[in-house]
């Protein structure tokens, strides 16, 4: 471009979006079949009852009826961020009190698992780290280690903390409540099978994940499935 040129821009009329964000938009709106209800996120009237049902909307960062609002114009990405799919608590008050059947839960879920394969949460988040500990103790013994459990988790999100629960766990340990060596349970290959095999099952909010990270560009459809094929084979070795 020559120096003096004059650029035009093409403004949008007020209140009406620009070609590309309404095409976006209705690329989005369109694949919300995959959803479970999914279709009905455009009925959604923002009444707020979601909100006002559920029962940690106030440790939430986006509310219920916020997130509704933000998957509707295609805003994932906060959402994914966001620290309300971590702190939902699955009761379903939300679902079944939306006067328009949506299954706010399900959506959750689905971006939940989303942000868990596409790693968007800090290194240090401690819903998470207490998860995968939970579940890698799951699969080496068939069942909890309370103490490595705790150890390990304080160790990778404040291992300050750690000192601290110092007293309390020996006390715990004193009244045999927990042990320092992990107990295995009989037949753990009968635990890892079952493991296995519900790894290797696609539910319907997989299928939502999958629809997520095709739209907000983590990833085509296809590479998704294929990294979640491949999840499974491992899980199932
Ligand atoms: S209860 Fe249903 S209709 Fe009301 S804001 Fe929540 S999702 Fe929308
Ligand atoms: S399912 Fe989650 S978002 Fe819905 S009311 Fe329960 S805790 Fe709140």
């Amino acid at each position: 471009m020559m120096e003096g040129d004059r650029v035009a821009f093409k403004l949008s009329t007020p209140g009406v979006l620009p070609k590309s964000e309404r095409k976006l938009r209705e690329e989005f709106l369109s694949q919300l079949e995959l959803v479970p209800g999914g279709e009905k996120i455009k009925s959604c009237i923002q009444c707020g009852t979601c909100t006002g049902s559920c029962p940690v909307s106030y440790v939430m960062d986006i509310s219920p009826r916020e997130v509704i609002a933000r998957f509707r114009i295609g805003d994932i990405e906060s959402i994914l961020k966001s620290r309300t799919i971590w702190v939902c608590a699955s009761c379903y008050a939300c679902t079944t009190r939306c006067p328009s059947g949506i299954r706010i839960t399900d959506i959750l879920y689905a971006m939940k698992r989303t942000a868990i394969e596409e790693g968007i949460f800090p290194s240090r988040f401690p819903v998470y780290t207490m998860s995968e500990g939970f579940v890698k103790n799951v699969n080496r013994y068939g069942r909890n280690h309370e103490m490595g459990l705790l150890v390990s988790f304080y160790l990778r999100t404040s291992p300050l903390k750690l000192l601290k629960m110092l007293p309390l766990g020996w006390r715990l340990f004193k009244r045999k409540r927990i042990s320092f060596t992990p107990m295995k349970i009989k037949r753990l290959d009968q635990i890892k099978s079952i493991v296995a095999k519900a790894e290797s099952q696609v539910m319907p909010s997989e299928k939502a994940s999958i629809m997520v990270a095709s739209t907000v560009g983590y990833g085509s459809t296809t590479e998704v499935k294929q990294r979640a094929a491949g999840a499974a084979q491992g899980g199932a070795k």
